[in-house]
């Protein structure tokens, strides 16, 4: 998928995340994988300045690609590992119960993230299908 294309994806799903007023740049990788740990895509939020770099790696489906793009923005708009801590310290909590709760957390983000992006991308699937159904019918 061209750059382009991911990057009308990605600005369809900010819109409906409500993410329009994040800047997003879009960084398209030609390696299939992204990170060692076997990810396809990678979002780094600046939440002060509302600015997101998210990578996708490009030669994959349309399909794959745009699950990529609304699972990392859903972890856009949870992740805040810095605030985390800085939580977790105010409220006394010392340094290595911090690294525990927010990996405990992290963890916990991930698989509703994934719960999400699986159900949002199948109801937006439904949808396609229930528009092209009257269009043609
Ligand atoms: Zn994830």
């Amino acid at each position: 998928m061209t750059k382009r294309g991911i990057e009308r994806l990605v600005r369809e799903w900010q819109t409906a995340l409500r993410l329009s007023d994040w800047r997003i740049e879009v960084e398209v990788l030609p390696e299939l994988v992204v990170a060692e740990d076997g990810r396809w895509a990678e979002i780094d939020c600046q939440r002060c300045s509302m600015l997101a770099m998210l990578k996708v790696a490009g030669r994959r489906s349309t399909e794959d690609i745009e699950r990529s793009v609304i699972h990392e923005l859903i972890h856009g708009l949870l992740d805040d590992a810095v605030s985390y801590h800085a939580m977790l310290a105010e409220a006394g909590l010392d340094k290595r119960g911090q690294r525990v709760a927010v990996s405990e957390m992290l963890m916990l983000q991930e698989q509703a993230v994934w719960r999400l992006e699986d159900c949002i991308f199948r109801l937006a699937q439904e949808a396609r299908n229930v528009r092209t159904q009257v269009v043609d019918g």
